[in-house]
């Protein structure tokens, strides 16, 4: 494999003696390299992402790929991710990348604005000739102009020392959820801050790992999945394991002592552990829609990129992609 700067150290010599016409062509050439060498990212990332590949080498999303194994910071990594998003499903952009029109920056803005106002296709080719060969500046105001998006940004005010004052600007779609929770709660006078509490109370509860009854569970060393043992608590025997969804809370304690609720993924080629904490799932390496059991052995703790792609490797792409999005 060439070093890091290897192909900076062949081509690069001293700049302090050439004349200036060359060194113009030259800085010339150099741009261009750069915007060639960007769009030849761009579309490596793209199959990265279509073959799954930063979840296969222990990353939980591409973002955290292109920021920790390609070591770019956290915006140019946004930026990137966004971009090549935006490309895939939009050919022409790729065409204005190409000429220069677009650049990595306006592409990235671009695609956030795709995203954030859910525009079709047809309509982001539209706004695309808009924005072609205009400045960042420019290309920002024009999606500002265009944006559904509230403009002011929130504010949190103490009043006094036990309560805040929360300003924000809402969509109609916001106004609409208020009332069904009202409707749903049966109580039109209920105020703002019942509503919301009631709804961030109803999430929290449904994502919040549930507390468990602290049973005595042996301390497991952490092992790769594959190398697992079960430690010397007494399970049930998988023939007697009930076909239902529903995993033996004891069971689901000794996966989480194992994985110290951290994805149990590690790459089978570089053995690097996937870091990803949150939104874990239990993930039967022994599928359950193919008799696999809820026992230890037969559990890890993934996260959502690698329960998705061992439900891929399980079931195959295709089955899978109704559920994917693919
Ligand atoms: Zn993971």
């Amino acid at each position: 494999m060439p070093s890091k700067n290897s192909v900076y150290n062949t081509r690069m010599k001293n700049l302090t003696s050439i004349p200036n016409e060359l060194l113009h062509m030259e800085t010339l050439q150099a741009a261009s390299n750069e915007k060639a060498a960007t769009l030849i990212l761009l579309e490596h990332l793209a199959e990265i992402d279509r073959r799954r590949l930063y979840a296969m080498r222990g990353y939980a999303s591409l973002w955290e790929y292109v920021h920790k194994a390609l070591q770019y910071s956290e915006s140019q990594a946004y930026d990137r991710v966004s971009a090549m998003r935006l490309m895939v499903r939009v050919p022409e952009v790729k065409t204005e990348l190409q000429s220069g029109k677009l650049t990595l920056t306006t592409t990235a803005k671009l695609g956030a604005h795709v995203r954030r106002e859910k525009l079709r296709p047809e309509e982001t080719v539209s706004l695309l000739r808009e924005i072609s060969g205009k400045p960042s500046r420019e290309v920002e105001r024009v999606l500002v102009s265009q944006s559904t998006e509230p403009r002011k940004p929130d504010r949190v005010k103490a009043v006094t020392p036990e309560l805040a004052r929360i300003t924000l600007d809402v969509d109609q779609e916001f106004l609409k959820l208020v009332q069904k929770v009202k409707d749903l709660k049966g109580n039109s006078a209920l105020s703002h801050q019942d509503v919301f509490k009631t709804a961030m109370q109803d999430y929290v509860k449904r994502r919040q790992p549930k507390p468990e009854k602290h049973e005595p569970v042996a301390a497991v060393p952490l092992q790769a999945p594959a190398l697992l043992r079960a430690p010397e608590v007494k399970t049930t025997p998988e023939k007697q394991v009930t076909k239902s969804r529903y995993i033996p809370m004891n069971i689901r304690t000794m996966v989480r002592v194992r994985s110290e609720q951290r994805c149990e993924y590690a790459d089978p080629v570089t053995k690097r552990r996937c870091e990803s904490k949150s939104g874990l799932q239990f993930d039967h390496i022994n599928p359950f829609a193919k008799g696999g059991a809820h026992t230890f052995q037969n559990l890890r703790h993934y996260c959502k990129a690698h329960n998705t792609l061992a439900a891929i490797e399980q079931f195959g792409g295709a089955k899978m992609r109704p559920y994917l999005k693919l």
